[in-house]
């Protein structure tokens, strides 16, 4: 098909797909920028747990081999607190912690405190540090799944943003698609025929035209026009009129081949633009449309004949000339009893 497409249209589509990719990116570095965060969050929380584990076991041993530790206790409630202030700032999405295991732990090692001040005995002191080890431990393991729990999460949230997008897209184009085909379809067809138009005859004449000078590629115009059409239209009606035109395009595109151009050139007049170098095949041609009208059964029985002129290019001939002798030939085809073809060269020898 031939269209000349502007190049608005190309800017607008290279501008939607730039804001689209755009688009996606933020979103995408946004998402893995906050992942990255809440799983390096919950990896320090994680570590700091791990601290409590490790640090009250070594207290312990420390104090059981009768060495002072009071130097040692402040990195540990220094990580109690770090612990308590990350569960009371984090929301829901990134992960709500049970404050329970927190409060565990931290049960236990204000316990273990009091047991090393009171400077308790040895069992009591080494039950103690088993609770502190559950418990530290119990608050590593409640960390780690809710951050596999936030992970989950997450992804599924970016799958589903990332289908979105891309089902987005693809609506977005498709629709594009499917509304540009029916605007390039509606601005070159004829509706009432499925033909080509007019508009569409212009410029398959100027590619004839191109082609037949460039390559030697000859070509030939075909007229052609219902007869008596007013006299069925009359008798039968405007509808059925609109039938046998649409009856006739479908049985044109039919029967032309898929190189030339069928086109809608009036009210019930048609043109064939068709590859052509001899008049013989021409007139072959046009005869064949010709019975092949005559010898269709049209809705409603109407028999419909055409008349058909046409006239083969030659060197040198213009657009306007060639329209015009395949008109004359048309006109003389009408005037020697209609359902006939006439070619132009045999009107003027
Ligand atoms: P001839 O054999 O000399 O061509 O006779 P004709 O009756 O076909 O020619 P004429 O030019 O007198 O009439 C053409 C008729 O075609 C008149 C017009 O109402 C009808 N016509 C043109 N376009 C349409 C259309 O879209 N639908 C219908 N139903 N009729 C149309
Ligand atoms: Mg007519
Ligand atoms: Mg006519």
């Amino acid at each position: 098909m031939i269209q000349s497409k502007p190049r608005k249209t190309a800017v607008n589509h290279v501008l939607v797909i730039l804001a689209w990719l755009i688009l996606t990116i933020s979103g995408l570095t946004l998402f893995i920028n906050e992942n990255a965060n809440v799983i390096e969050k919950n990896s320090a929380l994680i570590n700091e747990a791990g601290k409590i584990r490790g640090g009250a076991q070594r207290i312990i041993k420390i104090h059981l081999s009768g060495k002072p530790v009071a130097m040692y206790l402040p990195e540990i409630e220094q990580s109690i607190d770090i612990l308590f202030a990350h569960t009371r700032s984090a929301n829901s999405f990134y992960g709500s912690y049970d404050e329970q295991y927190f409060t565990a732990t931290l049960g236990s090692w204000e316990v273990l405190v009091r047991l090393i001040e009171q400077d308790a005995p040895q069992d009591e002191i080494l039950e103690q540090s088993e609770i502190i080890w559950y418990s530290s431990n119990a608050l590593i393991a409640h960390i780690e799944h809710q951050t596999l729990a936030y992970t989950k999460r997450f992804n599924l949230v970016s799958a589903i943003f990332f289908t979105i997008v891309l089902v987005l897209l693809f609506v977005f184009f498709v629709t594009k698609h499917v509304i540009r085909d029916k605007i390039e379809y509606g601005s070159t067809h004829d509706l009432l025929t499925g033909l080509y138009n007019r508009y569409y005859f212009q410029e398959a004449l100027e590619q004839n035209y191109a082609s037949s000078k460039r390559t030697g590629q000859g070509f030939a115009l075909l007229m052609c026009d219902i007869d008596h059409f007013k006299k069925i239209n009359d008798s039968r009606g405007h509808p059925a009129g609109d039938r046998i035109l649409h009856e006739l395009g479908m049985l044109l595109r039919s029967v032309t081949r898929t190189m030339d151009t069928a086109v809608r050139y009036g009210g019930e007049e048609f043109a064939i633009l068709m590859t052509t170098n001899t008049t013989a095949e021409c007139e072959k041609y046009a005869e064949r449309i010709r019975h092949t009208v005559e010898n269709h059964r049209f809705r409603g029985n109407i028999p419909v004949t055409i008349s058909i002129g046409f006239c083969l290019y030659r060197s040198g001939m213009k657009r306007e000339q060639i329209i015009e002798n395949a008109d004359k030939a048309l006109y003389h085809a009408k005037e020697a009893g209609r359902n006939c073809v006439i070619d132009f060269d045999s009107l003027t020898v």
